[in-house]
Order: structure tokens, then C-alpha cells, then sequence
């Protein structure tokens, strides 16, 4: 079990890009096909942004052709949570980050060969390639 990290917004203001702070404090969505990540295909572990925490690895990411990172499945299951969204009139699955409670995207049963679409902001991670 993860521990959880309480940071007061103004600490996230003051330690996060207003990019990232958008995206994992408030929520927000960065544009289809402006992330950092979307078409990356290196080797490594996704982390996040805010915290650090492992979440996705680069042999789960695939291309979905929606504009944003994508991946099938978390390197655990347990780091992160999933929460039922019924805003912008949808009902869709928010992914967050277990450790701190960040935004990270959505999560869709469309993937490829029956698996989950993870669909993450790129802004909300941070990928380690020197871990593999
Ligand atoms: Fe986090």
C-alpha cells in the first residue's frame, strides 16, 4: 500500500509547471497531440509527474491514435485509483495516482485484443529510461 502524499495546493502551485498543475491538481486535458509522450516509443518507466511514483511501463504503451499516451494496463494496480466521472455530460473512469491523488486521465475498455485503454496526459508523467 501506497502512502499518501498531502501537499497543500499552494505547495503543488509552487513545485508543479502551471501545465502540470492543471493537469494533475485541477483536473485538466492537454490538447490531442501536444504532449511530450504521444508518440514516444523509448524504453523506460512512466512515473509521475507530481510524485513520482511508478505507474506505466513503455511495454504496456500503445499508439490509439487519439493524441494522447496510451497504455493497456499500470506496472501496478495499486498505484493508482480509479473513480467514476460524471462530468462533461459523459460517464468515464478517472485515473489518479495513488500516491498523491493526481490527475492522470481516463481509463476506456477499448484497447487493443480486449484490454484497457489507459488514457493519459503526457504532462502528467515523467518517463525514467534509465530504470530498464
Ligand atoms: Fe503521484
Amino acid at each position: 500500500m501506497t502512502n499518501r502524499i498531502e501537499k497543500s495546493d499552494q505547495q503543488w502551485r509552487e513545485e508543479l509547471t502551471p501545465a502540470a498543475y492543471d493537469v494533475l491538481r485541477r483536473k485538466g486535458t492537454e490538447r490531442p497531440f501536444t504532449g511530450t509522450y504521444v508518440h514516444t516509443k523509448e524504453d523506460g518507466v512512466y512515473r509521475c509527474a507530481g510524485c513520482g511514483a511508478e505507474l506505466f511501463s513503455s511495454d504496456t504503451k500503445f499508439d490509439s491514435g487519439t493524441g494522447w499516451p496510451s497504455f493497456t494496463d499500470p506496472t501496478s494496480r495499486a498505484n493508482v485509483e480509479l473513480h467514476e466521472d460524471r462530468s462533461l455530460f459523459m460517464r468515464r473512469t478517472e485515473v489518479t495516482c495513488a500516491a498523491c491523488g493526481g490527475h492522470l486521465g481516463h481509463v476506456f475498455d477499448d484497447g487493443p485484443n480486449g484490454c484497457d485503454r489507459y488514457c493519459i496526459n503526457s504532462v502528467a508523467l515523467k518517463l525514467d529510461s534509465t530504470d530498464l
